[in-house]
């Protein structure tokens, strides 16, 4: 079984300094269940690949077993199993622990990263790989090996090949691998006990606590042992507890941070137009959404996000479950794309894009102004997005650097007019624009807001 870690981040061939394995050697190493071997089909400064071959020896594991012809005849040797995640553990042992001694912050730094795996087992199908993997930032894309056409009365076959491809940082693709690729597996070559659970809480401490599917994850992942999963589950919710209070604190500290003055400046342009119904697109964890919440002038407030994991710390913040019906029946979270034509976007008369259009990719805009202007077409926008030209005021961030590893570009204020006043002509909205944030003669203000009025 094979997987292959790609990345385009540059230069590439820093996915040697993080797997800890020169992308000149072949290596090997000893497992209990085989051997594994790591190398590099490619390694340039554009793209480089590393694999993680897995080869498992049969006969190792029927002496480890005892003996009966399915422990010789079965699937082990060819897909990904807990096997595998084994291997991970020890072959990738310095980058599943985060540390890199050449590069000591590329670890926790997101990085363009494709895994391919050859081959995985998915009983439940193409869905539930979605499931697992999505929330957590992936596109995935898997194609299913057809069983012999010669015998239909086969079904189809539950093994698939898998390519997850996401922005994240290794060590956190690392542990997303080793947890799911045995969730997707039925069987687990050990004992499961006390241990399983603090490794399971150990490599899901930073996103299992907040996936949908975490439930079924541990449930998985533990092999049903009822009391296990109990056990997990009660210490994921405080987990989960302990980030809520972490970003209670945070707004403490910073009672009039530029988030805030950017959520209170949208919210207040907002009352002054009269809005009732507002769409926010790219609604992330949903702090304007709460905001909107608290006015009882907005009737309708409805959060869009492509990130489900997102829009489950969304839930949790609105405190969506404990709602009085009256509160249910004016909020509401929608997972989707600000890039592909939407009919849920439509009937509102405000719809707000605040520090998102960033994240999309240049050649993806288009596809925005249409959905937006074209198709939701409310009448009235908000769109904010970083000044670049104040970077140079933020202290902690190297000269030439875009705000966040995410930021597919910074537009200086001449840059997002041109953009927003071509837009407004084409679909026939008028904009006008706001500073958001302390103002600095030379460079202008942190964020810059688009106002965008609809002519007809
Ligand atoms: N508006 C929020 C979040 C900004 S971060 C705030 O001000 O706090 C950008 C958000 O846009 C992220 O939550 C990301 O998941 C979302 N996003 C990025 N691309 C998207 C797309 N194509 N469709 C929908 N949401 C997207």
């Amino acid at each position: 079984m094979l997987l292959t870690i790609t990345t385009t981040h540059q230069p590439a061939t820093d996915l040697g300094y993080l797997l800890h394995k020169h992308p000149e050697r072949f290596q090997s190493f000893d497992l209990s269940c085989g051997r594994a071997f790591v190398f590099y089909p490619e390694a340039s400064p554009e793209r480089c690949t590393a694999a993680l071959m897995l080869d498992i020896d049969p006969i190792k594991l029927v002496r480890k077993e005892g003996s009966s012809i399915a422990q010789y005849v079965n699937d082990r040797p060819y897909v990904a199993s807990s096997f595998l995640s084994v291997a991970i553990a020890q072959v990738f042992s310095t980058a599943l622990a985060g540390r890199c001694h050449h590069k000591p912050e590329l670890p926790s730094t997101p990085l363009n990263l494709i895994a391919e795996l050859a081959v995985l087992p998915c009983k439940q199908g193409y869905g539930f790989l979605r499931r697992l993997f999505e929330p957590l930032g992936y596109q995935v894309t898997a194609t299913g090996h057809e069983k012999d056409e010669a015998f239909p009365q086969w079904g189809n076959s539950p093994y698939f090949t898998v390519q997850l491809e996401g922005f994240v940082p290794l060590q956190q693709l690392l542990e997303h691998l080793y947890v799911l690729i045995p969730v997707l597996d039925a069987q687990k070559h050990y004992w499961i006990g006390d241990e399983e659970v603090e490794k399971l809480l150990r490599r899901g401490e930073s996103w299992l606590g907040t996936h949908p599917e975490r439930e079924r994850i541990a449930r998985r992942y533990l092999k049903q042992q009822g009391y296990l999963v109990r056990n997990a589950l009660t210490h994921l919710s405080e987990e989960e507890n302990r980030d809520l209070d972490r970003v209670e604190e945070e707004k403490l500290e910073h009672p009039l941070s530029l988030n805030q003055q950017r959520l209170e400046t949208v919210v207040a342009t907002l009352k002054e137009a009269g809005v009732r119904k507002v769409l926010d697109l790219g609604c992330g964890e949903g702090k304007l959404l709460q905001k909107l919440l608290q006015e009882g002038s907005f009737t309708k407030i409805v959060g869009v996000d492509v990130s489900c994991r997102c829009l489950e710390i969304a839930k949790k913040r609105l405190k969506l479950d404990r709602l009085s019906p009256l509160q249910q029946e004016r909020i509401q979270l929608l997972q989707g794309s600000l890039t592909y034509g939407d009919k849920r976007f439509k009937g509102y008369d405000g719809a707000t894009v605040v520090e998102v259009i960033e994240h999309l990719a240049p050649s993806r805009l288009p596809a925005f102004e249409k959905v937006l202007f074209a198709l939701a077409r409310p009448k009235y926008i908000i769109i904010t997005t970083p000044n670049r030209e104040y970077n140079v005021k933020l202290k902690n961030l190297p000269t030439g650097k875009l705000r966040h590893p995410d930021h597919r570009f910074e537009w200086t204020p001449t840059e997002f007019q041109t953009w927003a006043k071509s837009v407004a002509e084409r679909f026939g909205y008028e904009v006008q624009f706001k500073p958001i944030g302390e103002s600095d003669s030379v460079v202008g203000a942190p964020t810059q807001m688009g106002f965008f009025l609809c002519q007809n």
